[in-house]
This record gives structure tokens, sequence and C-alpha cells, in this order.
């Protein structure tokens, strides 16, 4: 049966807002969505009924919260197909690709290389900066098609025997474009390569198994998955989680402390340093469970029809560009208009009460090999609407008018 948003809009308390006197159509999900009630109800509970540090109390309140907090790690690790050894909490999926990234350092040296796409997200390319200015690892990118698509051909020929690593996003946060990772992984693996996903944004508009796309490490953030900030998740297959070195330092990540020597607890709590982020964990907990209530496939296809019909309409508009055309491309539409810088196009977007994303998007070096400086980008939630999209086609037609 056809997603329809208006059953799930009423769940989300800031949809009834209004931008001046417009009513808000929020088109900036891909940089972070809205949250239902049952996620703001959840973690308002645990702070109201159960609050207090977890792991390590011995009263109520803390073997509560412990059981919300782990009860938690099982519902993502069900959401992905994983185990709950596997999920490690982070702040987001920043931290979790800057600690796969140390971890994965710690066995590399100079002339080992790094294989990143031209599409990634900073978060998918600073660490890996880290290593290339730290240990001399050579970093090494996957071109695109004209289309947006990853060039598959070049790819096969970048990955060597000198690859180590192989860290590619899922779906492009700009082009949309959804790669094929399960080939990839078995080209990296078949090299000995470590294969990394980055499905900030895949794991938001399609299920998510990560068995199925055969990587070793996934990250990805709560933020943008209907949960709360502060949390993301880094999953990492069994043994290879086992492999990597602890990151940061503190309390519960240890098995045994002494003056003279160390020995660190196992995964996921090795990667665990210090107090978690335990209200936005029982959030993300509650957006998961939240997101797997519904009919996942038929909310991908209501994305798929909201995107079409957006970019139908900006289609054959004179002076307007759309970045990323591939086949199969998820929600975000990502465009320039000829004259008129993207900042101006947001603002006055905004005055109609639509809210949308302008900028580079955390991705300088694809902008630059697109030859843009910037631009705009509107993405859909499940919560869109096919009026929303009309509404934002008729502001953008008023903005150019304005332009011209
Ligand atoms: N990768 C991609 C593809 C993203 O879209 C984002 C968020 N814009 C990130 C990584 C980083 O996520 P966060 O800022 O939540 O850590």
């Amino acid at each position: 049966m056809a997603f329809d948003p208006d059953h799930v809009r009423p769940e989300f308390p800031i949809l009834s807002r209004r931008i001046g006197d417009r009513p808000l159509v929020y088109l900036d999900s891909a940089a972070s969505a809205q949250k239902p009630e049952a996620v703001i109800g959840a973690m308002s509970d645990l702070m109201r009924n159960s609050y207090a540090n977890v792991h390590r109390g011995l009263h109520t309140l803390a073997n509560e919260t412990t059981e919300l907090y782990e009860n938690a790690r099982k519902k993502v690790a069900g959401f992905i197909g994983a185990a709950e050894s596997e999920i490690v909490f982070t702040r987001g999926a920043t931290e979790a690709l800057n600690l796969v990234a140390a971890g994965l350092g710690r066995s590399l040296s100079a002339g080992d290389e790094v294989l990143l796409t031209e599409m990634e997200h900073h978060a998918n390319i600073v660490p890996w900066h880290f290593l290339r200015e730290r240990l001399g690892v050579v970093l090494r990118f996957v071109p695109l098609l004209p289309d947006g698509a990853l060039d598959m051909e070049a790819l096969e020929r970048l990955i060597t025997p000198r690859t180590r690593v192989v860290s590619v996003v899922h779906m492009s946060n700009v082009l949309g474009t959804v790669n094929p990772v399960r080939r990839i992984a078995d080209l990296a693996h078949a090299a000995g390569a470590v294969m990394v996903v980055d499905a900030c944004q895949s794991v938001v508009h399609a299920p998510l198994d990560v068995h199925e796309i055969g990587a070793d490490f996934v990250a990805f953030s709560g933020h943008k998955l209907y949960g709360p900030t502060g949390i993301g998740v880094l999953w990492g297959r069994a043994e290879r989680l086992d492999a990597l070195p602890p990151w940061q330092g503190g309390g519960e990540m240890i098995d045994r402390v002494d003056f003279d020597q160390i020995t660190y607890a196992e995964p996921p709590l090795r990667f665990e340093a210090g107090t978690p982020p335990i209200v936005e964990a029982v959030g993300l907990g509650a957006a998961v469970d939240w997101l797997s209530g519904l009919d996942r496939l038929a909310v991908a296809e209501h994305e798929a029809a909201l995107y079409s019909r957006a970019a139908e309409g900006l289609s054959g508009v004179n002076g307007i560009r759309i970045l990323g055309q591939a086949e199969g491309k998820g929600a975000v539409l990502s465009f320039t208009v000829e004259g008129a810088h993207a900042h101006d196009i947001a603002q006055l977007l905004d005055r109609y009460g639509v809210a949308v994303r302008a900028g580079t998007h955390c991705a300088e070096p694809l902008m630059r090999r697109l030859g843009v400086s910037s631009s705009v980008r509107a993405s859909f939630g499940l919560y869109n609407t096919t009026q929303e999209v009309d509404a934002f086609l008729e502001a953008l037609d008023r903005t150019r008018t304005f332009f011209s």
C-alpha cells in the first residue's frame, strides 16, 4: 500500500510550525531530520523517571537506565542485521569514521593506500588526511561519471595490492548517488583491503543490512534517522572490531588499570570511553523502533516520488543545473541557479517558509570537481508531501523571477 505522509505528520510537533505567515516546508532532512513524539517522549521519560549513569551503579535507577541503554543497542543491532556486541555508540558518524580511521591507521605505514571517492563528505576524507599527514599514507579518489555515478572501471584499476582500506559513501549527500557498495566490498576484500561504508544518508531511506552490503565497518548518525543529535553508530564486523585498538581512553573501556599496565574491555565497551550519550542512545533506539513500524519500502517509494516530482519541476528550467542524475539516486536534489548565489536562493525560499540547505555540503572536493562553488539542496523525508514539493517549486519560481 502507498505510504501516506499525512498519517505520520501529526506525530512530528514541529511540522505544525509557521515561518512568518507561511506553513513550514522542511526540505532539509539530509542535514538533520525532525523528530517524532516517540523519540521526544522516550528521551523525556528517561530523564523524568529512570535517569542515572549506566553500567557502574548498583541502585535501581542505574540498573533501569543501563537496561534502557543496552536495549537501545539491541534495537539498533536488529535494525541493521547486526549483533549487539558489534554496535559501538559514538557521538555521530563523524566520530565513528574518526574512530575507525585512527584504529586502522595503527597498522598502516607510508605508501599504504586508502581508496576514497570524489563524492565523499569531509567526515570520510579528513580522518584519512590525518593518516596521510602523520604516516605518509597515500589517498586515492575514484572519479565520477558525468551523471554522478561512480566510475567503476576506474575503481577496479585503483584497487591494487597497495590498497589497505576502501572507504565509500553509500549514498551521496550532494548527488544522491547510491553506490554499489556490495560490489566494491567484494573488490576490496579480493585485494585484502578493509571496507568501510559511510551509511549516513542511505540508512535513512532504505532498509540496510550490514552483512548484505559486505562491509567491515559501517558508520551513521542518529539525527538524520529521526533520532536525536549527539549519537551515532559504528558497526564493526566482530573480528574486525576485536582487532581494532582502543581510541579514546577513560572509564568503562578498560578491563584493568594499574600504575604500570592496562588491559582493555572487549568491544563494544572498549570504544565507549567515559559516560556515553545515554539519553541520546535511548532516543535513537526509539527512532529505529518507530521506523521499523512503518512499511519502509513504501516510504522509499514515497520519497522517490517526491524527488521525481521536484526534479521534473526543475528540469528544462533555464539556468537550473541539477547535480547528480545517476540511475536509482536517493531523495536529495542539489542544484545551481545561474546568476544567483545558492545562499541568496535559500534565504529567499525561507521567506516562503521553505527550508533548504545551501553551500558546499561538507563536500568541497566534490564541488570543485563539479565546477561549482556552492549549490542549493532540497532533501526529502518521509513526512514531506507532494503539496510541499509544489510549494517549493512555486517559491523557487518566484525567487528566480527576483533575480531575472
Ligand atoms: N557523511 C555523510 C554522507 C553525511 O551526509 C554526513 C552529515 N551531513 C556525515 C557523514 C557526517 O555526519 P555527522 O555530522 O552527523 O557526524
